[in-house]
């Protein structure tokens, strides 16, 4: 059991300006907290933080680390509040406390390598500062240790979620002792019986580990000694789940391990690493091909060493490892080692962290491969993802702004299709909130909810916004498609032959009906086509009506069309009190194209003085303007006015307007309009015609829904 003195000698031991003050702060406040709280192994609570506290020293981190580490179950387990902490401690504790409790609260039940890696990077995230995770690594290490005391069940569980999660996090962090001593411990409870396997099997070598290590330290330290040269040697074994591994893996047997025994010779510097590497050649006979250099070349966690295999003492295979002291620091602590205690005590938190980011950089810099390091160490800064939960506790990683659509459409297509909203973290939430580390998330759904256009304002990934323009993509071809059946039955009365739809240049049926209700295929063709296939009677072409005799539309007027059975397209103005009488049938938007030198009839209506001559002078500004008279007469009202109702000829309503125009201009002319028309105007009327609009989408909503142009004929 680690005592508060022996940890704050640890820290003077390697920082003596540390704020040991500080340290014992947070221990009494701990112990305080913690009170009468005991452990699963009937020890006091405090014991835990005072463990982790240690590992941290361990690691020769600062002390505000460390102190997190002491207080770092303190809001998780007691009476003690994050602003009590903030308060007594600081914001930096603070905040570090919180980030280790946050990790805590997640719940990692998967087998699922995927999902794994998910959560560590959530986990990376969440933390945002190193340190955080370095005291979360500490006390998952104590935890580890302390097994023996849970039930079997548990053990096992704890084991496997620190092998999925603990152990990589560790070996990215490059600290190499807590990833080994972790494994050990992991595996002796996930596969007790292999474990036990290989304790038998080494129980035989370890005799000739110990005396092989007394001889050859000496050995070495001797030969070293007489080249000047300070040396430490230790001897080590190769830890149990790698041996196993390496079994598993590389399919060997136990005597095939040639390198269970190693030693490592710790020396000043790297230039003294190659000498000691030929003084031990020069003793013992190096194994061919075993040599490796990761001085000149280091992994890509940032790990330096000379590596070589030797015949030792009795024809054994040895591993040897040649390092400084710096080198061996960062092989054992990792990323922990570059978090070099400044002992700047009045330094601004602000320059720590600064200092904290440039150190991290140093290190991405130093290493070779920096890729799967920097994928391991970009905290927060650096992290473009949020993670999230589902209600059943499944991870999903998701881009950064993220919304509760995008979880939706993660989790499944129809999920997103049918959202009206979310539960986040058991509040109701809006669909625009933008989803945050840790979020748990439930999706409300209903059967009749679509895929709104607006969505796609708001979703982030990728895969939503596919989803829902899929899906418009889809009702767009249905509605078109019953248009075109519409079509059909109302143009031909009967379906088209298989030759009618090859004449017309369609794959199918379907394709046919989906050409004529998004316009690509013209009515015109339909029935010139049906026309010579069908030998339909002539008429049904001659009786298309491009202009009901009502209103008498012209091209360049909002109008809208309705097929009549036989007789194919009519088109009305769109204020048209026919439309207004029959909103309920199937009226569809038309797009209307003038075709040049054509004329259309349409009715205007001129109110004069009684004047002589009045008639001439109007008919013949139209005739100077080049429409024709198709019908004409006068209405003589009581007194002094006259009422012209011509049916002229026109080619579009720019042509119609420049004669209205022209007859306003006229002497004695009083009002001219067009007839059942509303207003003289160049636009389009609105008032009744929206009111018109909206009686239609509410009788013919799926057809009109989707304001479909139909282009009209023009020949
Ligand atoms: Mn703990």
């Amino acid at each position: 059991m680690s005592r508060i003195f022996e940890i704050t000698e640890k820290i003077r031991d390697y920082a003596p300006k540390a704020d040991i003050d500080l340290v014992n702060r947070a221990y009494v406040f701990a112990a305080q907290a913690h009170a009468e709280q005991r452990r699963s192994s009937g020890e006091l609570y405090i014991t835990h933080p005072l463990s982790v506290a240690s590992i941290l020293a361990d690691l020769r981190l600062d002390t505000t680390t460390i102190a997190t580490g002491l207080l770092h179950d303190t809001v998780e387990d007691t009476h003690v509040s994050m602003d009590d902490i903030e308060t007594r401690f600081g914001s930096e504790i603070a905040y570090l406390v919180n980030g280790v409790t946050k990790i805590g609260q997640f719940h990692f039940e998967s087998s699922d390598h995927k999902k794994a890696e998910n959560f560590r990077k959530m986990i990376i995230a969440t933390a945002q500062d190193l340190r955080v995770l370095l005291v979360k690594l500490a006390d998952r290490m104590h935890n580890m240790r302390t097994l023996n005391f849970v039930s079997t069940e548990k053990a096992k569980r704890v084991s496997q979620e620190t092998m999925e999660l603990y152990i990589p996090l560790a070996h990215r962090l490059g600290i190499h002792w807590i990833k080994q001593e972790m494994e050990d411990i992991a595996f002796s409870h996930i596969e007790p019986e292999s474990y036990q396997h290989i304790v038998d099997l080494l129980k035989g070598k370890l005799e000739f580990f110990q005396e092989t290590q007394v001889k050859l330290e000496h050995i070495l330290q001797e030969a070293m000694a007489r080249q000047g040269f300070q040396t430490k040697v230790q001897g080590r074994m190769k830890h149990l789940y790698s041996l196993y591994q390496k079994m598993q893996h590389k399919q060997v047997s136990f005597d095939e391990i040639y390198d269970i025994v190693a030693f490592r010779l710790i020396v000043d510097d790297s230039s003294t690493c190659y000498q000691a590497l030929g003084v031990i050649h020069s003793l013992y006979r190096p194994v061919p091909g075993r040599f490796k250099d990761y001085i000149a070349l280091p992994k890509p966690n940032g790990y330096q060493s000379l590596h070589t295999s030797i015949m030792g003492p009795e024809n054994h295979r040895i591993e040897v490892q040649i390092r400084s002291q710096a080198m061996h620091q960062h092989a054992e602590d990792g990323i922990a080692a570059h978090w070099i205690y400044k002992g700047k005590q009045s330094s601004p938190q602000e320059q720590e962290r600064l200092l904290w980011i440039k150190q991290l950089t140093e290190l991405l810099q130093e290493s070779e491969n920096p890729t799967e390091f920097m994928e391991s160490v970009r905290l927060d800064l650096f992290i473009q993802e949020v993670y999230v939960f589902s209600r059943d506790g499944d991870i999903y990683a998701l881009p950064r702004g993220a919304r509760p659509l995008d979880f939706a459409y993660a989790v499944h297509t129809d999920l997103g299709h049918h959202c009206i909203g979310a539960r986040i973290n058991g509040i109701m939430g809006d669909l625009q909130t933008k989803l945050r580390n840790g979020d748990q998330i439930e999706v409300l759904t209903s059967p009749d909810q679509e895929p709104s256009r607006n969505w796609l304002r708001y979703v982030k990934t990728p895969k939503a916004r596919q989803a829902i323009r899929h899906y418009y993509r889809r009702q767009d071809s249905y509605i078109s498609r019953r248009m075109g059946q519409k079509i059909i039955q109302e143009v031909l009365g009967t379906p088209p032959t298989p030759k009618l739809i090859e004449t017309l240049h369609c794959n199918s049926l379907e394709d046919l009906e989906i050409k004529l209700g998004q316009g690509d295929l013209n009515v015109d063709s339909l029935l010139e086509q049906a026309e010579h296939t069908l030998r339909l009677p002539l008429h049904s072409l001659q009786h298309i009506q491009y202009g009901a005799d009502c209103c008498h539309p012209i091209p360049g007027d909002a109008v809208l069309a309705r097929m009549v059975k036989k007789r194919g397209m009519e088109l009305h103005y769109r204020d048209c009190p026919y439309v207004l009488n029959n909103h309920e049938q199937a009226w569809l938007e038309a797009d209307w194209h003038a075709k040049p030198k054509q004329l259309y009839p349409t009715a205007i209506e001129v109110h004069t003085e009684d004047l002589r001559g009045m008639l001439s002078h109007v008919t013949g500004l139209i005739a100077k303007l080049e429409a024709n008279i198709n019908d004409l007469n006068l209405e003589q009202r009581a007194g002094e006015m006259t009422h012209i109702h011509i049916l002229i000829l026109v080619s579009d309503r720019i042509h119609l307007a420049k004669i209205l125009r022209g007859i306003r201009l006229i002497d004695g002319v009083i009002k001219v309009k067009r007839k059942n028309h509303r207003e003289l105007t160049p636009h389009r009327s609105t008032g009744i015609g929206d009111a018109v609009k909206g009686m239609i989408a509410k009788g013919r909503r799926s057809l009109l829904q989707s304001t479909k142009k139909i282009r009209g004929k023009s020949s």
